[in-house]
């Protein structure tokens, strides 16, 4: 049995100190792929330490809609593309917009996310969005495209999902319906379709458990929760969410 993480940021600086514990732990827990998000030059680094030595690793990189304040130059996205094509990346994302935390720089965003659309148009490669309190334009956006791809840490409604779906796009559910209390995230896994359908952890980001961070090996407990409302066995979950992780970049 083969458990994936379809989101996590690996490379980042808050793993440094216990990156090897933290590979243990994702392999006891057999999670044996996993897209590694790198957003910046010392993720993108890391990134490339890690693949070379995971096979079952995919390397996803972007300019993050939350990291466009420092630099709107589309230097930018020419450095992005170096990158993508020195390291032979596997996917571009996260990218998207975010209109929860930076409403500010609403304009920009959309520019950067258009942008590295066309990069993964151009490219031939599949992408994974964040999308924050932005689900109308990200759809407008996306419906330009004709692209492969997962929305990440999807918490939005049961049509907002269908209407992804029909534009060929998987969901990605993260910890965050492991919350007391989130109801919606269990009543869109529990019907939509089982072949769109990924779990991530977003790690070290949104751990369920306060003070603990979130890393690779606790998408076990993600697993567990929707085999409970799909009610399916582990086994058979997870042979079903390789295929669709497969299937992404096919
Ligand atoms: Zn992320």
């Amino acid at each position: 049995m083969v458990l994936i993480d379809a989101h996590c940021h690996l490379g980042s600086r808050q793993f440094d100190g216990n990156r090897e514990d933290v590979l243990l732990r994702m392999k006891a827990a057999q999670v044996r792929k996993a897209i590694i998000i790198c957003c910046g030059e010392h993720d993108r680094q890391e990134g490339i330490k890690l693949k070379e030595r995971e096979p079952g690793f995919k390397l996803a990189f972007s300019i993050h809609p939350q990291d466009l304040e420092d630099d709107f130059s589309a230097k930018r996205l020419e450095k992005l593309r170096e990158a993508v094509a020195d390291a032979n990346a596997d996917m571009i994302g996260e990218t998207g917009l975010d209109y929860y935390s930076h409403p500010h720089t609403k304009q920009e965003q959309l520019e950067f996310f258009r942008a590295q659309l066309e990069m993964a148009s151009d490219l031939g490669l599949p992408v994974d969005i964040h999308s924050r309190k932005a689900s109308a334009d990200t759809l407008e956006m996306l419906k330009r495209f004709r692209l492969k791809g997962i929305i990440h840490s999807y918490s939005g409604s049961s049509e907002m999902a269908d209407l992804y779906i029909k534009l060929g796009y998987h969901i990605s559910f993260g910890a965050s319906m492991l919350f007391p209390g989130s109801k919606k995230p269990a009543q869109v896994i529990a019907h939509m379709p089982i072949d769109r359908l990924l779990i991530e952890t977003d790690a070290p980001y949104q751990s369920p458990v306060k003070g603990h961070v979130h890393e690779p090996a606790d998408v076990a407990a993600i697993y567990q929760a929707v085999s409970g409302i799909r009610n399916m066995d582990m086994r058979e979950l997870a042979d079903r969410l390789e295929e669709n992780f497969e299937a992404v970049f096919r």
